[in-house]
């Protein structure tokens, strides 16, 4: 016997892509009341530091790092008005990012930095990284930097990807008052093998962060700052520290980890749990396996875990599937392809052209810049610069002409263009 089959889910908007930009892009609908539907499955999300960087290094042929990103997004609009950024009104940057620093301190993740400066902070290899948004948990490691205060840098006895000693070796010439202690944890011992994961859910309770603390202690003698992995728990991280910094007695920060990393599960968490309950219907952990155009310019989207299951009937489609890691693009012998609906990819003549001679080449590679190319209201163009549908938008990384691994900005440039691409989709009144 044939079963019925379900109606379509009828939306303004289909938010195709779960990474930073389809989570910002689906944030911006659901503010401004229009009927939004998202899928995607966790994206580079997991992989993330969460800092949001912005703009950290010159985009270019010469390697510059930025310190004011007002000033250096100035610059870049000047010579690559190409770049998606320059697509945005730094009061919309500022706006976009806002939004989601709010919605992420709403949801028990803060974020802070300074008005019109990069903040520096230590990285896991003890190098210095630029960044625009911190979480509140790693905030005092930024103080600590600028002071070159007397601090100490802990890390624990076989957790993998994190160590005291690394980051001392490289910054102790210019630190001198910096020391570092690994420690031992013994709840983690009678657990097994350590996992971040595991300690960061253990020090979510009280008894583990008194450990913790007791572990500390001995090695805290003229020590103004402490510095942790950032395994300091999941849900209410800031809360796990400021605990820790009063039974240490000084301020306690965090240090991003390798990838992955537990700031991307917080990020991914909060996202996945406080964006429902603000109207956006989620299909997590679902793909889109098709999608057609009808003769009435509305969207016919079939979605699902492993095969379609649910068929949703969107205005609009945004999307934000990323570059390659994403699988927004797919790099084959005949060039790079858009992986959905085989639109137009801005890329280099052809293969040979995609690195240059050495993987260190301070000007990156063309196939970086490879990607979508958009107007100025983020509809996808063919080379003619035509908008291919006038109801089609496009943010994130799978934007061309940007390289937000060499620039630093890859949550700038997520959240920025998600901005642009929803604010001008609601102005279009599509
Ligand atoms: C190792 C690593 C470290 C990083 N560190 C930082 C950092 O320190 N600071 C910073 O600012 N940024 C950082 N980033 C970048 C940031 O996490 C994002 O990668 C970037 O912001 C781009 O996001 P995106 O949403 O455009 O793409 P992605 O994150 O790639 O997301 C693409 C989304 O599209 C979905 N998708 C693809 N095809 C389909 C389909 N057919 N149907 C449904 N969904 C689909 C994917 O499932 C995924 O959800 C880091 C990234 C990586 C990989």
């Amino acid at each position: 016997m044939e079963t019925a089959k379900a109606r379509p889910i009828e939306c303004r908007l289909m938010v195709i892509g779960a990474g930073m930009a389809g989570m910002a892009a689906a944030l911006f609908a659901a503010r401004r009341g229009i009927s939004t539907v998202q899928a995607g499955l966790t994206g580079e999300t997991l992989y993330a530091s969460g800092l949001f960087d912005l703009y950290g290094v010159s985009h270019g042929n010469t390697r510059e790092l930025i310190d004011d990103p007002w000033q250096g997004l100035k610059q870049l609009e000047q010579n690559h008005p190409e770049h998606p950024l320059c697509r945005v009104s730094t009061h919309q940057i500022r706006s976009a990012i806002d939004l989601v620093t709010d919605f992420l301190g709403d949801a028990g993740h803060p974020y802070t930095g300074y008005p019109n400066k990069n903040a520096r902070l230590i990285t896991p290899v003890g190098t210095i990284k630029r960044t625009f948004r911190v979480p509140e948990t790693m905030w005092a490691g930024v103080q600590a930097l600028e002071e070159k205060a007397p601090c100490l840098i802990v890390d624990i006895q076989g957790l993998r990807g994190f160590s005291a000693m690394q980051i001392l070796s490289t910054l102790k010439p210019s630190w001198p008052d910096l020391k570092s202690a690994s420690i031992d944890l013994p709840w983690e011992n009678r657990l097994g093998p350590k996992y971040a994961e595991h300690i960061a859910r253990g020090l979510e309770v009280e008894a583990a962060r008194r450990e913790l603390a007791d572990a500390i202690r001995p090695h805290l003698e003229q020590v103004k700052y402490v510095g942790l992995p950032a395994i300091l728990g999941i849900h209410d991280s800031e809360g796990v520290r400021r605990d820790l910094k009063q039974m240490l007695g000084r301020p306690v920060f965090e240090i991003p980890t390798m990838p992955p990393a537990i700031s991307g599960i917080r990020l991914k968490e909060a996202f996945e749990n406080h964006l429902p309950p603000r109207g956006v219907q989620s299909f997590y952990h679902h793909t889109v396996h098709t999608i057609h155009r009808r003769a009435n310019g509305r969207f016919v989207l079939e979605l699902g875990r492993t095969e379609p299951e649910t068929t949703v009937e969107a205005d609009n489609v945004l999307l934000a599937t990323g570059r390659f890691l994403g699988k927004g693009l797919v790099a084959e012998r005949q060039g790079i392809r858009e992986a959905l609906m085989n639109l137009p990819v801005c890329q280099p003549e052809n293969r040979s052209c995609w690195h240059r001679q050495q993987f260190l080449d301070p000007k990156g590679h063309a196939i970086n810049l490879a990607g979508l190319e958009v107007d100025d209201r983020f509809r996808p163009i063919d080379p003619d610069g035509k908008v291919v549908y006038e109801n089609l938008f496009a943010a994130g990384s799978i934007l061309a002409h940007q390289d937000w691994i060499r620039t630093k900005s890859g949550t700038g440039i997520a959240v920025a263009t998600a901005f642009g691409a929803i604010e001008a989709m609601a102005g279009s009144g599509c």
